[in-house]
């Protein structure tokens, strides 16, 4: 019994430690970001919207939902650590790291499309609109969700170390990954518009999750564009989109009112 007290209680400091980490980094990371994007007026996605004037009940929503968010990952970590895995974990070297980091980036990105379309079916839509509030999304808008949508895309991290055979360090890694890439990919402002984000590439621009904010019905994957194209739920404009921004971004401009139509009627 004193084991199971004992080991809640590791949990539990874990537990304090990640969400310490993660809404401090988050909240950092959110006003730097903010002051970088001022002056890049042409990397804007959606320049007639203000998505700024929600932040502050974005930020409490985060601070809300990130219990749950950070739950699950230390759960699959305290659990990991302490053996409770199907296998083995594989040997950590030079090649099997990016290895493994690859593969579950790749896992996750399938699990988030599913969990993520989960909450656009029937009695689950209600759940998940609190994240579509945010229709023109900010570097703040990443964990604006509720519970249900922190349980079902962030328990890859409770579940997936008990029974994929990658090191724990590795999905430490991955979720380190996720919360920067998410925060980006939730910014509003494009990084990402080339070649290798359009047909017949597999990548995602920050455009393709704005799109999925803007249009709500397109865009359900997280890293990959694969599952949406396979799936035909792919904005028939992304690729489109992608192409105007790379335009834009080369040549420095803020967008023209006439830009506007790529996020207003799309
Ligand atoms: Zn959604
Ligand atoms: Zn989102």
């Amino acid at each position: 019994m004193s084991g199971l007290v004992e080991s809640f209680a590791d949990f539990s400091l874990l537990w304090a430690l990640t969400y310490a980490l993660t809404f401090g980094s988050y909240l950092i990371f959110g006003v730097l970001f903010t002051a970088w994007a001022n002056h890049h007026p042409e990397r804007k996605i959606q320049p007639r919207r203000d998505g700024l004037k929600r932040r502050n009940k974005e930020i409490a929503a985060s601070a809300r939902s990130l219990i749950v968010t950070c739950a699950c990952f230390a759960g699959g970590l305290h659990l990991a650590l302490r053996g409770y895995t199907l296998f083995d974990p594989l040997a950590l070297t030079w090649w099997s790291a990016p290895l493994m980091f690859g593969a579950s980036v790749v896992l996750f990105d399938t699990w988030f499309y599913w969990v993520h379309r989960l909450g656009h079916t029937g009695a689950f839509k209600k759940w998940h609109l609190l994240h579509h509030q945010s229709v023109a999304p900010t570097v703040w808008s990443n964990y604006s969700d509720t519970f249900f949508d922190a349980f079902t895309q962030q328990s890859y991290f409770l579940f997936m170390p008990l029974i994929a055979p990658f090191s724990p360090f590795v999905f430490v890694a991955h979720r380190v990954f996720d919360h920067f890439n998410g925060m980006i990919g939730h910014s509003g402002f494009e990084f990402a518009a080339g070649p290798s984000s359009r047909a017949p590439w597999p990548l995602a621009s920050v455009t393709f999750h704005d799109l999925h904010h803007s249009t709500f019905n397109y865009n359900f994957a997280n890293h990959f564009s694969v599952w949406d194209r396979v799936m035909g739920t792919v904005h028939p404009r992304y690729d489109d989109a992608v192409v105007a921004m790379e335009t834009r971004v080369a040549g420095g401009d803020a967008p023209e009112p006439r830009d506007v139509a790529l996020s207003r009627d799309i």
